[in-house]
């Protein structure tokens, strides 16, 4: 009995060695070396961002394009950024978006993408009088930057140029092609500009980028709860897009003679089943990335948790499950959208639609997607189709243990003020761009906007009073330098 008793304490002793072993494990890397700083005149490169802001370059939900307004763009552009544009290539590309090609000292290397997007989403039609400042006349005051675009996207697309233009006054010549994508139909999916830049770049014969950097996450501060100070989300990976539609059809008639179920209750039926039967959830490879990143700024009980996902995983995904923005990470997601069906109160219908939206995650394809809805549904008389023509699936992760993320990485230590964030991979839930990269093969593609978000910057992206500050926005300039010197790291 007593020999029992020893061996259990010593199994006991044992096991909390390895649990808080594992936890020490999980330190803050130290601050970053310290250099001079980027010097930018923030207030001047406000006024060039603001005066971008001025052509209200929409993508419209009817399609209508209005292709003066980003000619106009395009020609502000080269006269904003006189250097660049004498230095570097300039190229319409799909239209509308722009390909600049900055030749690097040796050509046979990689080059690597910046990419960025000159559209913007409209201003809500009646929520004009709610803007501190009207949306596109790109006002400075207060220390932002205010309007629709300065988000979303175009502080991405004038920092790039903000930077390559600092650097050609240095005289710096990369060693290897920058070249910078900016699309103009991102917001309306992107199906025209990004497909149209990669197809160019591949016809230029360049070999796969060794890095490509987009739009997607950013700095914030206290995003996760448990972790103290800011967060560098770095997109690795977006998730996949189908919308499906079930259509449940059948004989009409008269409603004082019902059969037991009309098509809406069948087609109620199949959507509940989708409810009730969420796609199963698991911790891929984008997650797991991200807790790990995580961990170093918890509280020492949960970095005792986290550190041992082999014991504790089964809680943490109970508890990553209960938010629907961390389960979103977790697993493809169920939004049922639209529904209809039914046309008088006495007739019945005799077709009932509804549209379901998928975000996919990594793992699955839009092929499996489909063929869990029909396993879920077990209805053969509903007919499962895709709606619409957009439909995608998830991207590769990309790796996080390769010179390209270091470099990210390191930039953004560096760029971003005295207490860097925390650099956290993490699984972008939405599109972007940078998806036609990954589609072509590239193995190192990235999606994060150097500007840091203030809290509530969230609710004004796509939303009311869209701005950025200035301070930001001269850190972001910098991030672009920062890693436009540091190319030779890739080598
Ligand atoms: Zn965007």
């Amino acid at each position: 009995m007593r020999r029992l008793l020893l061996v259990l304490v010593l199994a006991l002793v044992a096991l909390a060695t390895v649990l808080v072993s594992r936890a020490m494990r999980f330190r803050l890397p130290p601050p970053p070396a310290t250099r001079t700083a980027v010097a930018i005149d923030a207030d001047s490169a406000a006024a060039r961002l603001a005066g971008a802001i001025r052509f209200p370059t929409i993508t419209r939900e009817d399609g209508v394009t209005d292709s003066a307004t980003f000619r106009g763009l395009h020609a502000y552009l080269a006269k904003a950024y006189p250097r660049t544009h004498a230095t570097l290539a300039r190229e319409t590309v799909g239209g509308l978006s722009l390909l600049y090609t900055w030749k690097g000292t040796d050509t046979t290397l990689a080059p690597i993408v910046l990419m960025g997007h000159l559209d913007v989403v409209p201003v809500i039609p009646g929520t004009e009088a709610q803007w501190t400042h009207p949306a596109f006349d790109g006002v400075v005051r207060d220390g932002f930057i205010w309007g629709r675009g300065t988000l979303d996207d175009k502080a991405t697309v004038t920092g790039v140029l903000e930077a390559v233009e600092h650097l050609v006054a240095k005289g710096y010549a990369p060693p290897r092609t920058v070249l910078l994508a900016f699309g103009h139909d991102e917001e309306g999916g992107g199906n025209v500009g990004a497909p149209a830049i990669v197809a160019r770049v591949k016809s230029l014969g360049y070999p796969t980028p060794a890095l490509v950097l987009d739009e997607g996450g950013a700095v914030m501060e206290d995003r996760f709860p448990g972790v103290k100070g800011a967060a560098a989300l770095v997109g690795v990976a977006e998730k996949g897009y189908l919308t499906l539609e079930l259509v449940a059809t059948g004989k009409g008639g008269h409603s004082s003679t019902p059969p037991s179920s009309t098509q809406i209750g069948r087609l109620a039926r199949a959507v509940a089943a989708l409810e009730a039967n969420p796609f199963p959830e698991s911790l891929n490879d984008a997650s797991k990335g991200m807790l790990e990143a995580l961990t170093p700024g918890m509280s020492f009980e949960r970095k005792l948790v986290m550190s041992n996902l082999w014991l504790t995983e089964r809680f943490v995904r109970a508890a990553l499950l209960r938010d629907p923005a961390s389960a979103a990470m977790l697993r493809t997601t169920t939004a049922a959208t639209i529904i209809r069906g039914g046309a008088k109160d006495n007739v019945l219908p005799q077709e009932a639609i509804a549209k379901v939206n998928f975000r996919i995650a990594p793992g699955e394809t839009v092929e499996s997607v489909i063929a869990f809805v029909r396993r879920v549904i077990a209805d053969s008389t509903i007919t499962v189709r895709q709606s619409g023509i957009f439909k995608s699936d998830p991207s590769p992760v990309s790796r996080t243990d390769g010179a390209a993320f270091r470099l990210v990485a390191e930039s953004i230590r560096e760029s971003l003020g005295k207490e860097p964030p925390l650099i956290v991979p993490y699984l972008v839930v939405g599109g972007t761009d940078s998806r036609y990269w990954s589609q072509a093969g590239a193995p190192d593609v990235f999606r994060f906007s150097p500007v840091p978000f203030e809290a509530d910057a969230l609710s004004r992206v796509h939303g009311t009073d869209e701005r950025i500050a200035v301070e930001g926005y001269a850190k972001g300039i910098a991030f672009f330098v920062r890693l436009l010197e540091q190319l030779s790291a890739l080598r």
